[in-house]
């Protein structure tokens, strides 16, 4: 994935971890997530046992791993990650387990891509904290069951509905993310640039804020981004204007919409009249899977009412022909 403005991890979000609130009070954002979280914490704490299980839900680069990662920190617990694909076999998972401490976070990364044979080692850990193993083969084999520290599993999915109903029905605690507010990223953004060192003025802030697609993680890439237009353009600190050169050269327009994002709009609009027109059709017409469409292009471009999901496909909004100069078609729409 090479686009700029989606919120999954790459390479260059290396740097994420120095960006990473350590504490629930330095979190900016998701207020009801964070509030009903202190409270979950807090009883936990007092009762000193283990955090019920946590599911987080929200698109890429809303802060589902810092958020595991502060509660592991309020908690006083141990930290261990890792992601659905990444655990080939049940064998991997029961290891991971069985290394664990008391209480300790467990935080498993888009755990919709778990194997179906690797969830069914989860339900009886998360449930009773307990490992059924098979040992041996054939007429020889038995099942024995291995008791587990009783530790907190947080998962991380980008939509609830990928996670088959046993697995999601076993977590105590869902949390939706929400995409944060412009005012919210440009406090994430001055946040960052003292973190980094970077001179920044408010209204520079702003701007990154305001074409960041409501996503820290794009926050932090393009404040990094803008950073080295500053440099080489011999900028004093980013304002206003030096990020919205930057952030033009990038091809992030002033709705924070990059070249796939036009794309994805004008072929609405060009190919299908404004639609409706089915996520099928779509993918096929740009190339694209049919999952990034509808998990990293689509939730910003809702979200900004430049189109709406109808039973009958996607439509683009009388906001979205404005967005890209374009007359709304005159004949009447369904
Ligand atoms: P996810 O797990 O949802 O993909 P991460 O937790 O990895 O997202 O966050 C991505 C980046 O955004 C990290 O650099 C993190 O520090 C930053 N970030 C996320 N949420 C916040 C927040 N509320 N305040 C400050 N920085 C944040």
């Amino acid at each position: 994935n090479t686009r700029l403005l989606s919120g999954e991890k790459r390479g260059e979000d290396a740097a994420d971890s120095t960006l990473r609130p350590q504490l629930l009070k330095e979190f900016v954002g998701q207020a009801q997530a964070r509030a009903n979280l202190e409270v979950f914490i807090k009883a936990a704490r007092a009762r000193g046992e283990a955090l019920d299980h946590v599911l987080f839900v929200g698109p890429p680069g809303l802060g589902k791993t810092t958020l595991a990662q502060i509660m592991s920190r309020e908690m006083g617990v141990g930290f261990r990650s890792t992601s659905g694909p990444v655990i080939a076999k049940a064998g991997d998972l029961a290891a991971i387990l069985t290394n664990l401490e008391e209480r300790d976070v467990l935080f498993i990364d888009e755990i919709h891509r778990l194997a179906p044979a690797v969830e069914e080692i989860l339900y009886p850990a998360m449930e009773d904290y307990e490992l059924d193993l098979v040992i041996g083969e054939g007429p020889a084999a038995r099942s024995v069951k291995i008791a587990l520290p009783k530790f907190t599993l947080v998962g991380a999915t980008t939509r609830s509905g990928l996670l088959t109903t046993p697995l999601r029905d076993r977590f105590g605690i869902p949390v939706r993310l929400q995409f944060y507010t412009v005012e919210e990223l440009e406090k994430i953004v001055v946040r960052g640039a003292r973190v980094l060192g970077i001179a920044i003025a408010p209204d520079g802030a702003t701007e990154i804020a305001r074409r960041a697609r409501g996503t820290p993680r794009i926050a932090g890439r393009l404040l990094r981004r803008v950073r080295d237009f500053a440099l080489v353009a011999e900028a004093e600190r980013i304002d206003r204007k030096v990020a919205d050169r930057a952030l033009l050269a990038l091809e992030v327009d002033a709705a924070g919409l990059d070249a796939m994002d036009r794309r994805y709009l004008t072929v609405i609009a060009d190919y299908y009249g404004g639609g409706p027109v089915g996520v099928d059709t779509l993918a096929a017409a740009l190339s694209e899977p049919r999952d990034a469409i509808e998990e990293i292009v689509e939730p910003f471009l809702v979200q900004q009412g430049f189109i709406q999901r109808t039973p009958r496909g996607r439509m683009l909004t009388a906001t979205a022909f404005r967005h890209l100069g374009l007359p709304e078609p005159v004949v009447a729409r369904p």
